[in-house]
């Protein structure tokens, strides 16, 4: 096992081996060792690695350089920064966030493959792209490179030499293909495995015989990770069972033991707990709005504002990896930056006097319990109702006398109850923060319930109305869109298609996060009105021409929805095309009319959702793709 010398989230792009296959891009987390560059399944949602996908061996690499951007990438891709590793099998593509990361990355490993053999002098400094070199338009993906390599990149000497550390024969590089077994053996274990110790982030009180107690900051070891959501874990007095595995984390991801530190935590929330808790010098750390930054919120009553304000200081890195903060007081780690600067203000408003953490509240689990789907309906205490919606009431209420949960109770003849009761297994391993949570169903008796996670703030659409008490800010809105990319780009990358998405269908916790509601349930209503296109109930303002003409439903015509719930945010809860009936609205929308950009809205955010309204489906960007260009705006913003 080799040290990592660096780790970044990229997005990878497919080795087009044949002209014909189709390119596709994901995110892997990528690992440099002194041996070779390997890239892992990353899950966004923990912000961990998981099975390692492939790896080039250093040695094999003939050279490293950017590439140039293809106007023909999605936009999101396009404001990425490529570069490529070339080595036998061809090109490696890899796009990273910034142009700091990307010459962080080039540097460091220029510098490591310096002496090796077979290096390149000149090269393509466009993609390969369907069987062409779009620099030269060579037709040979072998085909000497057409860019003679400048002289100060580091490849200038053909020296040879072995480093001691390298092993004599290292596995050859593999690339992903579904389906593939792993690699016999990785460099390093892929993670997450069996056998890795976590820290717990959260208490967590057992709800079945088969849970195991998860005391805060305690160290476990995990036995057997074959569900997702529930792992078997071990406590340190040799105890043995289920914990929710989005309550841990990895013992060496780092930031987490520290107080400061509030993984998960966005600007506006950050804000609204330092104002609470009103110190002169409150500070935490959190999760920039771009992917692996980090941000430190402070508060300070020193300014011109009456009652104190928030500022938003981005932890830069150097190209040495180096962190710093207002000033260039520069720092191996950001436990370090973040003591010095417990001490000295150097630049900011104040020095960093409190630390203000928020872990009260908690993350949901996939379910009250390993294996509990089917609820007892009298462990639930009824407290209020919160509405009515298509299947009947919804109420309020405690599950085991403490727990906050919300009950659909299904009215009789509503809906098409033993197809749901199935799918309900599937729902309830759908686990995100940008999702609301299934805990069970209740069916032994009539009417059957539904049990949900509970959120105080009650329907985005009321809240949009009605629920924000001042004027909202451009990022406030922004990250009520970015939690519902979140939550939808989750359902896709499951292959799950919600059919009904639009602010009605949106709740709204007591933190102010947005969580999507009521995936895929529309195919369980009984009511003509709801589920034929022509029917008046059916969602025809949040629905894309295919839908209404040929009932054709798929992740993009979600994408559709989520542009016109992207209007609806924009226009604190209007109705889209208030002045057209639906009939009109069919008629329209398949001619080519579209919704227009709501004053709130700046040119960006326009765009963003007319890209959605793409007449061909396949035109429309995908939901990965939505989030990060989402984020890129909230980044430009703070
Ligand atoms: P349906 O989907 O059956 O049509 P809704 O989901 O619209 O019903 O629920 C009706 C109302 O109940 C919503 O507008 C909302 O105010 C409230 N509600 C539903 N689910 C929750 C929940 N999980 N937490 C808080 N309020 C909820
Ligand atoms: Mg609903």
């Amino acid at each position: 096992m080799s040290e990592s010398i660096l780790e970044e989230v990229f997005i990878k792009r497919s080795q087009q081996k044949k002209k014909t296959s189709p390119l596709n891009y994901k995110e892997r987390w990528f690992v440099l060792t002194q041996e070779k560059i390997a890239y892992y399944d990353y899950d966004p949602d923990k912000g961990k690695r998981k099975g390692l996908r492939g790896s080039v061996d250093l040695e094999k690499i003939k050279g490293v350089e950017t590439v140039q951007p293809d106007s023909n990438l999605s936009p999101a891709l396009e404001k990425m920064y490529a570069f490529q590793i070339i080595y036998d099998e061809g090109p490696l593509y890899i796009f990273a966030k910034t142009e700091e990361i990307r010459a962080h990355w080039l540097k460091r490993l220029k510098e490591m493959v310096r002496f090796n053999k077979d290096l390149i002098q000149k090269y393509h400094p466009c993609f390969w792209v369907d069987g062409v070199w779009l620099c030269c338009q060579q037709e040979v993906k072998q085909a000497m490179g057409c860019k003679v390599l400048d002289s100060k990149n580091g490849f200038t000497s053909k020296q040879s030499r072995r480093r001691g550390s390298r092993k004599p024969l290292p596995p050859t590089p593999t690339e992903e293909k579904p389906g593939r077994p792993l690699p016999p053996e990785p460099p390093e274990p892929p993670a997450p495995s069996a056998d890795m110790t976590v820290i717990a982030e959260y208490n967590y009180t057992p709800v079945t015989e088969q849970d195991l107690e998860l005391r805060k900051d305690e160290k476990y070891t995990i036995l057997e990770m074959s569900d997702t959501n529930w792992w078997r874990a071990r406590d340190k007095y040799g105890k043995e069972g289920y914990i929710p595995s989005n309550f841990v984390v990895e013992a060496k991801s780092g930031l987490e033991r520290f107080d400061w530190y509030c993984k998960n935590m966005n600007r506006s929330q950050a804000e609204k707990l330092l104002k609470t808790e009103n110190k002169d010098g409150g500070f935490l750390v959190r999760d920039s709005s771009k992917a692996g930054k980090y941000t430190v919120s402070l508060f300070s009553k020193g300014g011109g504002e009456t009652g104190g304000s928030c500022r938003h200081y981005n932890i830069c890195t150097t190209a040495q990896g180096q962190f710093y903060l207002a000033e260039k007081h520069f720092f191996s780690t950001i436990p370090e930056l973040i003591n010095y600067h417990q001490h000295n203000a150097a630049g900011m408003v104040s020095r960093l006097k409190y630390i203000v953490a928020n872990r009260t509240w908690l993350p949901s689990t996939a379910g009250l319990g390993y294996g509990v789907w089917e609820i007892e309906p009298h462990c639930l205490t009824f407290i209020k109702e919160l509405g009515t919606g298509q299947f009947g009431v919804v109420k309020y209420g405690k599950w085991q006398g403490q727990h906050d949960v919300a009950i659909k109770m299904i009215k009789e003849g509503s809906m098409c109850e033993d197809d749901f009761i199935e799918e309900a297994k599937t729902m309830m391993k759908l686990n995100h923060e940008n999702l609301v949570q299934l805990y069970g169903v209740c069916t032994k008796q009539r009417p059957i319930y539904i049990v949900t996670e509970f959120l105080s703030n009650g329907c985005l659409l009321t809240y949009l109305r009605e629920g924000l008490k001042q004027h909202p800010t451009a990022v406030q809105l922004l990250e009520m869109c970015k939690d519902v990319s979140e939550g939808m780009a989750y359902l896709e990358s499951n292959q799950y298609i919600h059919r009904d998405l639009a602010a009605r269908n949106c709740l709204v916790d007591a933190n102010g996060t947005i969580k999507v509601t009521d995936f895929g349930l529309s195919r369980y209503v009984l009511d003509d009105e709801y589920t034929s296109s022509a029917g008046s109930k059916f969602p025809v303002r949040w629905s894309p021409p295919e839908v209404l003409l040929y009932c054709k439903f798929s992740s993009k015509s979600d994408i559709w929805a989520y542009g016109v719930l992207m209007w609806e945010i924009y226009t604190l809860g209007q109705l889209p095309y208030e002045r057209l009936n639906n009939t009109e609205i069919v008629d329209q929308v398949s001619r080519g009319l579209r919704l227009y950009r709501p004053q709130l809205a700046n040119v960006k955010v326009h765009s963003i959702m007319t890209s959605c309204w793409a007449e061909k489906p396949e035109e429309r960007p995908n939901f990965q793709e939505l989030a990060l260009t989402v984020q890129d705006l909230l980044y430009e913003l703070q």
